[in-house]
């Protein structure tokens, strides 16, 4: 594969906003796919895991044989970029899943389901992250909070209140928000970013 090529990247297509994620990658130039299979793994250089409901995708992953494939993809150091529920299934300590609930993991985080109650259950706030210029406009919908991290974990943003919503650890990158729905796109350039890096390491 030559350096030019466009990343080929796959969005996790059982459940959840997975379109709205195809259309941000294109739109940067990525070679964008629907992962449905085991077999569509050995197809792509990175992963999306869409935001939707972790407990739903969580069940059809195993169902359809997917969890242990992209838990092997993740330990063998493919970068993973997920949103709100696709936070949750990186996470490896989940509070407040449903009964039998479980993650992919790889990220050393735990996360809180549904952190935000009442009337804040959904908002939209603009947010600083680590490094960048100008803030983030973030789209939250029912979404979690990053409550520990591990010491490779590297928070990017976090909320006036003091909450993390934002991490990186390596490869794997993830959002307790959807910047896909508002259209900011700097998240998945950098996740593309990491596509590249790997690539490179890998020559
Ligand atoms: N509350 C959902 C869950 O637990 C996440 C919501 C979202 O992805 N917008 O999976």
């Amino acid at each position: 594969m030559s350096e030019g090529t466009p990343p080929r990247v796959g969005v996790l297509a059982l459940q959840g906003d997975v379109r709205e994620h195809l259309r941000v990658l294109e739109e940067l130039g990525a070679a964008a796919s629907l992962v449905r299979r085991p077999d569509d793994l050995a197809t792509i250089e990175g992963l999306v895991l869409p935001g939707g409901e972790s407990s739903v995708i969580d069940k059809l992953a195993r169902a359809f044989g997917m969890q242990q494939p992209i838990r092997d993809a993740i330990t063998a150091g493919m970068p993973v970029y997920g949103t709100c529920a696709g936070l949750i299934l990186l996470a490896d300590r989940v509070d407040g899943a449903i009964a039998g609930q479980e993650t992919f993991g790889g990220l050393d985080v735990t996360v809180r389901r549904n952190a935000f109650g009442g009337q804040t259950e959904s908002f939209e706030t603009a947010l600083a992250v680590a490094g960048w210029d100008a803030p983030v406009r973030a789209a939250f919908i029912r979404a979690p909070l990053v409550t520990e991290l591990g010491p490779g974990v590297r928070p990017l943003a976090t909320l006036p209140e003091g909450g993390v919503v934002a991490v990186e650890q390596g490869r794997l990158l993830a959002t307790a928000f959807h910047p896909e729905v508002s259209g900011e796109r700097r998240f998945h350039e950098r996740f593309l970013a990491r596509v590249r890096e790997a690539r490179a390491s890998a020559r």
